[in-house]
């Protein structure tokens, strides 16, 4: 996960963000109080997995990819991740393309490969949806008070999109599909070495790929998107975010709406955070309309401990049932296009 910009004054996640360039309060503590009662009031949720989605497979996966260690842009594990994921969607009868592109290490100079992964179903379909996640990890756990240049794993942050994906794969196998879907995972979401200097460096391979679709190089024309990241946190809230919201207010509540029948109270149909991701490029560059499905309170909210960034973002500290819940409301999404 990237950058928050901007977050309702209070104190909960004061101490995080004092680390982060926040700029602005917007409309404040009537949504923070709302949303410290809530997660007081909690109840847990009634939702049970369908035969469709399988969350301890999804929590393998998960398991699986950070057995590889840290995975950021142009290492062997990245190439190796690469590797099993394709070989997975294909197995599971998806038509996987990879999109190549350079950019530059921020600290050497050298040129860095880095390969965007586009999963596709339907792929003669012109009428498509996107769904999208980054699969790189940042180089290094900057926020951990201890040890901000140590080991970092990034199991929610990386590794949930990939796993979330990878899990679906079984179920769109089986599903008639009245469009085009299209999963893809994004490198270069966070090369960054350092935050002040490298802050231009976030998105490469989301902007990447929206310049590409801008160009008309990506075959298909897209509807909608909806963009996963750090969806496996155990004590798992999905607020609306902010700019997800602007850019497709309707995708938002329709995702929610479908969270609320199946009984996932996770998803909170209020306005929480207003963060920079990859839906920038894609709503700004692409045109397509996509939202971020992204919970930034890791491990919950008003919580002083904190995962994000650091060595302690590891599968010990996800959930499968997290997972399990983000995709099923997807596959539903997915059904329910006409
Ligand atoms: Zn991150």
């Amino acid at each position: 996960m990237p950058q928050m910009i901007d977050i309702n004054a209070g104190s909960i996640l004061r101490s995080r963000l004092i680390s982060l360039s926040i700029v602005v309060a917007s409309s404040v503590a009537l949504f923070l109080t709302f949303q410290v009662a809530q997660s007081r009031s909690r109840t847990g949720s009634n939702w049970k997995a369908t035969s469709a989605i399988d969350t301890k497979r999804a929590m393998d996966y998960l398991q699986q990819i950070c057995d590889l260690g840290p995975r950021p842009s142009g290492s062997v594990a990245m190439d190796r991740m690469r590797q099993i994921v394709t070989q997975h969607c294909q197995d599971l009868g998806a038509s996987v393309t990879l999109q190549p592109f350079q950019a530059r290490h921020p600290e050497s100079g050298e040129p860095v490969s880095m390969v965007n992964l586009i999963v596709s179903w339907l792929p003669e379909k012109t009428d498509r949806v996107l769904l999208c996640a980054h699969y790189d990890t940042r180089p290094f756990p900057d926020q951990d008070r201890i040890n901000p240049r140590g080991r970092f794993i990034g199991a929610n942050d990386g590794g949930s999109g990939v796993a979330l994906l990878m899990e679906l794969c079984h179920a769109l196998k089986k599903l008639p599909l009245n469009v085009g879907v299209d999963f893809v995972l994004f490198d270069g979401e966070e090369f960054l070495f350092d935050e002040r200097r490298d802050a231009n460096l976030y998105f490469l391979g989301s902007t990447y790929f929206a310049q590409q679709v801008a160009l008309g190089a990506v075959p298909g024309k897209y509807r909608s998107g909806i963009l996963v990241d750090m969806i496996a946190d155990k004590r798992l809230d999905l607020f609306y975010e902010a700019n997800s919201f602007r850019y497709n207010r309707e995708l938002n509540e329709q995702i929610w709406e479908i969270a609320k029948k199946q009984q996932i109270r996770e998803f909170k149909p209020r306005i929480n955070h207003e963060i920079r991701d990859d839906h920038l490029p894609l709503n700004q560059i692409a045109k397509i309309p996509t939202i971020d499905l992204i919970d930034f309170d890791y491990p919950s909210p008003g919580s002083r401990v904190q995962f994000w960034h650091t060595q302690q973002d590891i599968p010990a500290n996800c959930s499968g049932e997290s997972i399990g819940k983000v995709a099923s409301v997807l596959l539903e999404w997915l059904k329910s296009l006409k």
